[in-house]
């Protein structure tokens, strides 16, 4: 009997100490005043994300560029947080591949919301059948204040990445569960390019460009906390009276 009860408390403080490793690492403390953001590098793990003719899996690239925005945003002095660091999925080992990516993007969700952040980015990247098909576009949750957010990414790919970007932000609307859920802070995903086109996905390998692409989304992420807004002209609507 004995031994029973000492094997249930082991049970009890291994439990107790999973929690708390899970609390720890799901938790990001940020000083007063600074705000926290979370990235979300897209796929991972068993989880490669499109995956282009010559085999460059997506979810490495997403890696990549989270970590650099990672960098730039800590030394702009924001808290940063990451779904993920390394090349894992977010599910346990158990399970069939379909309850492992449903764990996975619960476990995401739960993050936007125990991570206490002020903003959330997620980082994709594109594929399409017609590989002439290019462009960086972000596609915006239904907080209101996501919409200001991708205007102002959009704005400035356009200054500093490629000025002849022509894709528009876009309302997710409930497209993508990572957007819904949990929608009490601005949150977008950046689909980065389209790794079907081989011009995109030179660039999207090469770590100069990450590079360029991390500091656009810092600087953009900053000026968005500092209150600007990009002027988005008004439709002018033809109602055909004159
Ligand atoms: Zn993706």
């Amino acid at each position: 009997m004995k031994s029973v009860a000492r094997g249930r408390r082991l049970v009890l403080f291994i439990s107790a100490l999973i929690l708390a490793i899970n609390f720890m690492s799901f938790n990001c403390l940020a000083e007063e005043n600074k705000k926290v953001i979370l990235i979300d590098p897209g796929h991972g793990g068993m989880d490669g994300g499109a995956v282009s003719k010559s085999g460059v899996n997506e979810k490495d690239i997403n890696l990549k560029i989270g970590l650099l925005l990672k960098g730039e945003l800590e030394s702009m002095g924001y808290e940063v947080c990451m779904t993920r660091e390394s090349d894992e999925g977010l599910y346990s080992d158990n399970g069939t591949v379909r309850q492992k990516k449903i764990e996975d993007l619960n476990k995401r969700c739960n993050m936007k919301k125990n991570s206490n952040c002020d903003l959330f980015i997620s980082i994709h990247i594109d594929k399409f059948q017609d590989p002439k098909l290019c462009g960086i576009g972000a596609w915006y949750s239904n907080n209101p204040e996501s919409e200001k957010l991708a205007n102002i990414i959009h704005e400035n790919i356009k200054k500093d990445v490629n000025e002849k970007n022509k894709r528009l932000p876009k309302p997710a609307k409930e497209a993508y569960k990572v957007l819904r859920c949990n929608d009490t802070m601005p949150g977008i995903i950046m689909e980065c390019g389209f790794i079907s086109n081989p011009k995109e996905l030179e660039n999207l390998v090469n770590s100069d460009y990450q590079k360029l692409l991390a500091t656009t989304f810092a600087k953009s992420i900053k000026q968005y906390f500092e209150g600007y807004e990009v002027k988005v002209e008004e439709e002018k609507v033809d109602s055909g009276i004159n």
